[in-house]
């Protein structure tokens, strides 16, 4: 059950000690107003506060793990509404993986998330600039690196980088990308493509933390930086915090 989800090593205890996610989830049913809401002239309140976007998001897989899915903004009404602006509620750095789409794995909808994906969420100057713009200009006050179970791009990375195998030249890059997080992960005991995903989403994580236009943003509260790993197996997004 989401209950026993949800945070990776630490993360508990982090959310204990924040206020506005100690709560259960069912804290927020009484807030109608954001599922309905269909013309974002301007972010409001709860969608710019990183503890209460993190909140809507894990709302949003309880639904998703639990099959209650409520499909916000998901209509025409919302298509028109948002088509002069957009408010974005979130970034959501993932894999490109076809079972791993953000918006339903939240259980959101149109306008309200910024994707970024590449295979197993692997980082560039490119990528980099486009998490800037959410977090920036669109002012998005979270942003999740999510990896997740069993990534098939992390399973080539690490075997190949395991048996020293030559591998195709468009695939140089996304192995070289991901050998951070399989050194870092090769001393780990138990599952080497895990704890490799696992890796990469600290390793993401920490790279965004520094980066010169989120860095301020996270010091002055206005943005969180979060890792995620998602479970094919459940539908369970586990978030590390802080
Ligand atoms: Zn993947």
């Amino acid at each position: 059950m989401p209950s026993r989800r949800r945070f990776l090593v630490g993360g508990a205890a982090a959310l204990a000690a924040t206020p506005a996610l100690g709560g259960p989830a069912q804290a927020a049913v009484g807030r109608p107003t954001w599922a309905v809401r269909e013309a974002p002239g301007s972010p409001d309140e709860e969608s710019t506060d990183p503890e209460l976007v993190l909140r809507r998001l894990i709302q949003g897989n309880d639904r998703w793990v639990s099959g209650q899915l409520t499909h916000p903004h998901q209509t025409v009404a919302r298509r028109m509404a948002v088509a002069a602006g957009q408010h974005p509620i979130a970034t959501v750095f993932s894999c490109i993986d076809s079972r791993v789409p953000p918006e339903i794995v939240f259980d959101l909808g149109v306008g309200d998330l910024f994707v970024v994906r590449t295979a197993a969420q692997t980082n560039d100057g490119l990528i980099q600039g486009a998490v800037e713009y959410g977090a920036e200009e669109a002012v998005t006050p979270l942003v999740v690196v999510m990896g997740h179970q069993r990534c098939g791009a992390v399973t080539f990375a690490v075997d190949a980088l395991n048996n020293g195998t030559e591998v195709p030249a468009k695939f140089k890059d996304v192995v070289e990308a991901l050998r951070p997080a399989y050194e870092a992960a090769l001393p780990l005991p138990g599952d080497q493509v895990e704890n490799t995903v696992r890796a990469q989403i600290r390793l993401t994580v920490a790279q965004l933390r520094v980066d010169p236009v989120l860095a301020p943003l996270i010091s002055e509260h206005r943005m969180r930086v979060v890792g995620a790993y998602y479970s094919l197996d459940t539908g369970c997004v586990e978030f590390a915090l802080p």
